[in-house]
């Protein structure tokens, strides 16, 4: 993991990145060397609902995108009846920008088996799944193997904890590489072995999940953190970030920064910090614009470099901080050539079952592809603006809104970029050489 950056020192003890240095980092005998498993001990002696309320307490705020409270998102399932209920938790990163949870569970998936351990016990659940991208087969393969160990070693298993009564089975699936199996109802429906296509909600999946059971879905990094909120003292997750955005976090900071990677910090970070973390904009270069959490998220400039990494104050300031995929590019990068390239992600990864995201996306795109050849036609700008808006908010999931969002904040921010290209490429104005991240003298 030599590309990975941690903690800026004196921040904060981290957890997630924790021995990610070490050698062999990902081992069970490397995990319980610095204190893996201590939290799934403490949490074995307490109450179910306990646990729950201690998440609550220690403000932990899904990881996954949208911020919800992870221990009230646990309380919505229904009591407990006797029958299977389950946790899966959704690996299917594949976000453009967003690159936390691979690395995370390369380096250190113990810290997630701990934390679905613990969840496992606060909800009742006796077999939970993670649902991870086919493509990594090697992080899948690092997934198994940690299972394995954790079994071997009788942490999870049939009848084990100190009292013989913690049951916990765990099963890691692959999927086959779709960004709308990212989706927690499309997930599940690709678990049961369906085409992924989302669910129309109600009902949720804390009534009606997995299997027509309870089930939660969680985000690989929300889980992880609750291993670290139980191995550590109460009250030690609150000590960081903000009063409503607690805890600590992955930021991937990537693009055109000397030293691109992960690193783990308190919420209320701002991006001046991180950028100066990650080694300053390559040499030579400034800032244009960035992305607080990735490309479905309303882009900044230098105007927000100073706004706190917060759920709350990203929102004033206009975007959303989502999975904090920090994207970076600098004066060489065409604004519309990158809009054209993420509406190109959506456009093919739409699932088509709605209208305004399957048309729309597709409309968008071959606006998009003539304004960056520069052949755009009068009214195109209009257009875009007009395709988006029905798309947004309009749409059956949130990968609709998500197309949307990068071209009406990429217009609104750059809208000259968009008028040039009525008459001249990209290419001409911002040349492939000088924007590339790897040119000479460049970022690695
Ligand atoms: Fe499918 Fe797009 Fe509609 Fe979501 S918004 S259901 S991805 S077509």
């Amino acid at each position: 993991m030599s590309d990975v950056t941690f903690s800026k020192p004196g921040t904060l003890t981290p957890v997630l990145s924790r021995g990610w240095d070490e050698d062999r980092s990902w081992t069970l005998e490397s995990y319980r060397a610095r204190g893996g498993y201590k939290g799934l001990e403490k949490a074995l002696k307490m109450e179910p609902g306990d646990i729950t309320e201690t998440v609550k307490a220690a403000g932990l705020r899904g990881r996954g995108g949208a911020g919800f409270p992870t221990g009230l998102k646990w309380s919505f399932l229904p009591p407990d009846d006797g029958k299977p209920r389950y946790l899966v938790v959704n690996a299917d990163e594949s976000e453009p920008g967003t690159c936390k949870d691979i690395p995370l569970l390369m380096a250190n998936p113990h810290v997630l088996i701990e934390g679905m351990a613990i969840t496992a016990r606060a909800i009742r659940c006796e077999h939970a799944f993670v649902y991870l991208r086919g493509e990594v087969a090697h992080v899948y393969r690092r997934l198994l193997n940690a299972v394995r160990e954790a079994e071997e070693a009788g942490i999870i298993g049939e009848g084990v904890g100190p009292n013989g009564d913690f049951t916990l089975r765990i099963t890691a699936h692959a999927g086959a590489g779709a960004y709308i199996c990212g989706e927690e109802t499309a997930l599940l429906d690709s678990l049961e072995g369906r085409r992924g296509h989302p669910r129309l909600k109600p009902p949720f999946p804390a009534v009606e999940g997995l299997y027509a059971r309870p089930t939660v879905v969680n985000n690989v990094e929300s889980i992880s953190q609750v291993s670290g909120i139980f191995q550590n003292e109460a009250g030690w997750f609150n000590t960081m970030g903000t009063e409503k955005s607690a805890g600590h976090g992955l930021f991937s900071v990537s693009g055109h920064v000397n030293n691109p990677g992960q690193f783990e910090a308190p919420f209320g970070i701002t991006m001046r910090e991180l950028i100066e973390m990650a080694g300053g904009i390559r040499d030579g270069h400034k800032l244009k614009f960035w992305t607080p959490g990735g490309s479905s998220t309303p882009i900044f400039t230098e105007e927000e470099l100073d706004v706190p990494l917060d759920y709350e104050s990203v929102g004033e300031a206009g975007s959303m901080l989502a999975t904090r995929a920090l994207q970076v590019f600098d004066e060489t990068t065409s604004v519309v050539r990158v809009i054209t390239r993420w509406v190109e992600f959506y456009q093919h990864e739409s699932c088509g079952k709605c209208t305004p995201c399957r048309e729309g996306t597709y409309w968008m795109k071959q606006i998009l592809l003539r304004l960056e050849d520069g052949r755009g036609l009068p009214g195109d700008i209009d257009k875009l603006l007009e395709i988006a808006g029905n798309i947004a908010g309009r749409s059956f999931c949130a990968l609709g809104d998500a197309s949307a969002v990068p071209v009406q904040s990429g217009i609104a921010r750059f809208r000259e970029e968009f008028e040039a290209g009525m008459t001249t490429p990209a290419r001409e104005l911002f040349p492939y050489e000088a924007s590339a991240v790897f040119a000479k003298g460049g970022a690695r």
